[in-house]
Parts: C-alpha cells; structure tokens; sequence
C-alpha cells in the first residue's frame, strides 16, 4: 500500500483514526506492517502489500463466494482492449472524463481491472475492495499507478470515512447475501452530493437462467473445486463459442438475429474473445450466491438511500444500470427544513 491511502481510512469497528507502522517497505510501497486504531485497540495488518481487515467474520455464502470468485480472478488474469468499452456501458452516463480529480470507491474489486481504468482516468485516488484473495492479483495489476489503492475487506463494514465523490460496483452486488445493504453501505461512504454506479443482474428476461442455470449452478457447479470447474466449463463455453460466431456475430444487428433467443446480450458479446467467454459461463456456474433483481426492487434501493436525479436503464435487456447522486448538504438542510 501507499502511505497516502491512510488519509482515507477509518477502523470498520468504531471510525476511529488508524496509526501506520511500518515493517518493511519497497520504495514508496509499504509491503508490511499494521494499521491500529486508536479508539478501539484494534489492529489491522498489512501483508504482501495490502491492507487487510478482517475478512474471517464475514456470512459463510459471502466467503465462498469470494473464494470461488478468487480462484477465477486468478486463473483469469488478462487485460483485453474491449474491456474499456465495457466497462464504460455497465457505468453509462458516466465517460472517463466525469472520474477526473475525484476520490472514488470500487466495491467488489476483483482482480483490479476497473480499479486500474478508473487511475488512469485522472481519479485522485481510487479504492478498490474486495474480501478474496482477488485483492493479491488486484494489488500486482495496479501497483505501478501512485493514485491507486487495494484493500481487502467486507463492503458491509467498509474501512473508509465518509469522503468519496463517486463510489460503484459492477457485478458484485447481485453475488451478496444481502445485494441492497452492500448497495447502502457504499452509498454511505459518498461525500454529500457524490453520485453512485450499480450494474446487476435483471429478474426481467432471464427466467431462463433462474429455473434452469441456478438449481445446476446451486445444487452443482458451485460445489466444484474452482480449478476442476475452470477445466469443466470449457465444454459449454465451446458450444456457446460456436454459436456465437457462427450465428450471432454474421447475423450483426440485423432483424433476424434480434428474433434469436436471448438477441441483445448473445448478441452484445458475440464479438468477445474465447477467454471472455470462457469468464462469463464459468462466472454463472461458480457463483454460490446469485440474485436475479427486478426494476421495482433496484430502483427500491435507490429510494431508501433518499439518493437523487436517479437514472436506471436496461443493458442488453438482462441486466440494470443505474446511477444516482446523494443530495448535496444544503438540500438535506431544505429538505429537512420543510
Ligand atoms: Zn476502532
């Protein structure tokens, strides 16, 4: 970790200021030491670079989630070009531009992919936590950029005062026990009107994957060791590969493919590489938890947090985006005023 990503900290227990010591450092890198906190007496060690708080009381699901999650991230260490774009479509309206100068909080980091993005962006400083050992790959991708921070912890007791302009999280929420309060608790890390990014998983058009990809993903593949699924999945991923080439990709976005089955996303990811593939079908096969979530219920979300000037849209037809800022300190006052 960096010396300057003490100033965003705060002990997950109690808020209280954290104390650095150092035990070993590599230039501007402290590789090994303890963060304390003053009011609790609590100590949070940092190894192999990154800080680390606490990710052993974490729900029983949440832990396997994160490990299956881990050994994918692992196995999947790679950087595509199309990932920009991608990114860029699940954050929509936000552009590169919009993270320039500010501070933000990546919830559900992974193997530092956005975490990276979002540094070269321009950000002051971008956050990014996870709880599995994502965070070791995440720190290796992301070390070279001086404004880029990892740390492993629960986003349900995030270790960070409450200073953010802009926090987000794409594709992790839906894999919480509890996906709307992981959604508060980083919308409760945001600075007075700093604005916030979701992407989830759609209830709407993927009963498909609800009555028949989750009983197997449950009762089945997520129940594989993740280095046996990683081999296993190559099998339906070949056929969907070929499908997706053959068919979807020719077909462009014409009228008969958008008649095919499942058209916007088949036809959104026609275009990916083998490997991404190959992330995605093993991503719904490993997952212990995974909710499927309604229009009502996310925008549910965003209504509790008293968030405003709320967009959410569909992408590719199975999934949300939605993006909001939480009022500014002089609305609140209004607000409460009236
Ligand atoms: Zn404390």
């Amino acid at each position: 970790m960096k010396e300057t990503l003490c100033q965003y900290l705060a002990c997950p227990e109690c808020s209280g200021e954290l104390t650095l010591k150092i035990d070993e450092r590599d230039g501007e890198e402290i590789l090994s030491g303890e963060l304390a906190c003053a009011g609790c007496g609590r100590a949070y060690p940092i190894h192999s670079g990154v800080p680390r708080f606490a990710p052993v009381e974490a729900d029983e699901h949440q832990r396997e989630t994160a490990e299956n999650f881990g050994a994918q991230w692992l196995e999947f260490d790679h950087l595509g070009e199309h990932h920009e774009q991608q990114f860029l479509d699940w954050i929509a309206p936000v552009r590169p531009e919009f993270v320039r100068d500010k501070v933000v909080l990546e919830g559900g980091c992974g193997k530092g992919r956005h975490t990276r993005l979002i540094g070269r962006w321009g950000a002051e400083a971008v956050i990014g936590v996870d709880l599995s050992q994502a965070v070791d790959a995440a720190y290796w991708n992301t070390r070279d950029l001086p404004n880029v921070h990892i740390i492993q912890a629960d986003i349900y007791r995030l270790p960070v005062k409450r200073v953010f302009d802009y926090a987000f999280s794409v594709g992790v929420l839906h894999h919480l026990p509890r996906p709307a309060d992981g959604f508060a608790s980083l919308v409760g890390r945001l600075r007075d009107g700093g604005s916030v990014s979701a992407w989830i998983y759609g209830l709407e058009n993927n009963g498909w994957i609800v009555n028949f990809i989750n009983p197997v993903r449950k009762h089945l593949t997520s129940r594989i060791r993740p280095r046996l699924l990683y081999y296993l999945s190559w099998l339906p991923t070949t056929i969907l590969y070929l499908l997706l080439k053959l068919i979807y990709a020719p077909l462009g976005n014409s009228r008969l493919r958008n008649r095919l089955f499942y058209a916007d996303y088949l036809g959104y990811i026609s275009r990916f590489p083998f490997r991404e593939i190959h992330n995605i079908v093993h991503d719904h096969l490993t997952a212990p938890v995974a909710f499927y979530i309604s229009r009502d219920e996310f925008e549910s979300w965003f209504r509790s947090e008293d968030l405003e000037a709320v967009e959410i849209y569909w992408h590719n037809r199975n999934s949300w985006r939605g993006f909001a800022k939480r009022p500014s300190a002089s609305h609140a006052e209004a607000v409460h005023a009236k």
